[in-house]
């Protein structure tokens, strides 16, 4: 198995820059998201460490050794297109051997490695099925054999679940992440699908308008978001943001929000006065009748064990993740309350987070 490592990685198409110098580190094994809104440049980061698009400028390095201009078939990775396209005329085991014919091996090696690779991914008792006959979770795991079966470095995958109806999409990543956990290969994992991502990676790289905007593992993501991209990308409802003037100091422990001091997490660096954003997620805000933010209530939408109620506030319109228990009345005014431990303060001019 391998460690990837982008260096500086960018990609024009003539005049157009769809990747602007990235920089990360995939670690010998880890199940790695790229995730971000289409036109993001996930899929073209994902063909130039396959080998399959040259960058204009920057390195890929395969355990160390620099693999930038190295042609596609020498890299060792496996590019996985469509886990569910198989040969149909063929059975799992002609399925599986394919890749292996094509390189010309002897009938007895593949015999073996198809063999093995079928007992890895328990599905020896399939080999002489055909493949028309198998359930969902089979065919992935055949596809994944196909892929497996020429021993690469590294998986990559393009939106490999995109095509399926949400339910079975769900099924089809415990699958892969199963599988994933199993075989202990790596993975690298393109999706514009936050939930798919949050779920099944263990670091995550969040890409907008050809950059990465943050990498870290979905708890980071989440918790300690870099920037309000990311921020508003990840998390349903996303975290809400209030603005205000202000000015901090490093080692602040509050922040004067509208005549109130708020206490905040202790402040890493000192900032001008500027336009500021408070971040809060929806499940930090509880209401409080002696909380300063006073708002009222716009709406409520009801999802079982928990309600999603927003408040229409000074500051704009908030939500607020409430036990679906909660009696809240349409048009009455609320105070809200926020854990001061978990907000994030965003430089709005920059849009980054303030550290
Ligand atoms: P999606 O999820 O929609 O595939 P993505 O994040 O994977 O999006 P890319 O496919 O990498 O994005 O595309 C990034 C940008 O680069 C897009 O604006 C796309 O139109 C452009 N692009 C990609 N390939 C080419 C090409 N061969 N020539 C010109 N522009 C391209």
């Amino acid at each position: 198995m391998a460690q990837i490592r982008v260096e500086n990685l960018r990609k024009s198409f003539d005049q157009f820059t769809a990747v602007h110098g990235s920089t990360f580190t995939i670690d010998d094994g880890a199940f790695f998201a790229m995730l971000g809104p289409s036109g993001c440049g996930k899929t073209t980061t994902l063909r130039m460490i396959a080998g399959l698009e040259l960058p204009t400028e920057g390195k890929i390095l395969l355990d160390g050794e620099d693999v930038t201009f190295r042609r596609a078939a020498a890299r060792d990775i496996a590019f996985v297109f469509q886990l569910f396209a198989l040969y149909p005329h063929m059975n799992v085991a002609e399925n599986i051997a394919f890749p292996l014919k094509c390189q010309g091996m002897a009938k007895r090696e593949i015999s073996g490695r198809v063999q093995e690779t079928a007992r890895l991914l328990r599905i020896e008792h399939l080999l002489s099925s055909k493949t028309s006959k198998l359930s969902g979770g089979d065919r992935q795991r055949v596809a994944l054999g196909r892929a497996m079966v020429r021993r690469p470095k590294a998986f990559l995958m393009d939106e490999p679940l995109g095509a399926l109806d949400a339910e079975f999409r769900h099924l089809m990543c415990s699958e892969l992440r199963e599988l994933h956990d199993r075989i202990g290969a790596t993975t690298v994992y393109v999706t514009h699908d936050q939930l798919e991502a949050m779920s099944m990676a263990d670091q995550i790289a969040v890409m907008n308008k050809g950059c990465v905007e943050q990498t870290g593992s979905p708890q980071e993501i989440y918790d300690r978001p870099a920037s309000m991209f990311v921020a508003d990308f990840i998390g349903s409802p996303p975290m809400n943001f209030l603005r205000f003037e202000g000015g901090l100091r490093t080692g602040d422990r509050a922040i004067v929000f509208h005549d109130t001091s708020f206490a905040v997490p202790e402040i890493g660096q000192d900032c001008a006065p500027a336009p500021l954003a408070l971040g809060v997620r929806p499940e930090h805000i509880r209401f409080s009748d002696a909380a300063p933010v006073r708002g009222e209530v716009f709406g409520a939408e009801y999802l079982g064990t928990t309600q999603i109620v927003t408040v229409d506030t000074a500051h704009g319109r908030v939500a607020a993740r409430l036990p679906s228990s909660a009696m809240v009345r349409i048009g009455e005014t609320v105070g809200l309350e926020f854990r001061s431990e978990r907000l994030v303060l965003f430089d709005v001019s920059s849009g980054l987070a303030i550290p």
